[in-house]
């Protein structure tokens, strides 16, 4: 038996706050905007997370007017997915993330956040897809949007 679960999320980008992708710190001069650190990606694999085992959204479960999450490392909800697919019985079998942004170039730093997901995750990092697209004009707003599409396999008894 599988599921398909598929997430999406964008923030634009803040001047002096740090950028985190996928759990890690990029050497960049602006971060992304939002309650929490703002990291899309890990956001995008949280929503697609829950939406595999039909659980409520990050939106839903994390509100962004609590102040609990104000600052919050991505990777908590993350964690709070993952321990509710398996609860469910399900694992990951892969993921495939699309960044889309004119920058940060996402090629150099990919190797780096394939290998921090292999680790929040306990997956193998041949089971992880991150790539990046550039915007070629097609929306003015600064900043970094993410696709991510996950597949669960249940687990064996
Ligand atoms: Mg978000």
């Amino acid at each position: 038996m599988f599921r398909i679960g598929f997430g999406f999320d964008s923030h634009s980008f803040e001047e002096g706050k740090p950028l985190v992708l996928g759990g890690v710190l990029i050497d960049f001069p602006k971060g992304l905007k939002a309650h929490s650190d703002g990291d899309v990606l890990l956001h995008a694999l949280t929503d697609a997370l829950l939406s595999a085992v039909g659980e409520e959204d990050i939106g839903q479960l994390f509100p962004d007017k609590d102040p609990q999450w104000k600052s919050a490392p991505s990777s908590l909800f993350l964690k709070s997915a993952l321990e509710r697919v398996s609860k469910k019985g399900y694992e990951i079998i892969n993921l495939d993330c699309t960044l889309i942004g004119d920058e940060p170039k996402i090629a150099p730093i990919k190797g780096k956040i394939i290998q921090n997901l292999s680790l929040l995750l306990g997956i193998d990092r041949t089971r992880i897809s991150i790539k990046g697209k550039t915007r070629e004009g097609f929306c003015q707003a600064e900043g970094i949007a993410c696709f991510c599409v996950v597949l669960l396999q249940e687990k064996k008894a």
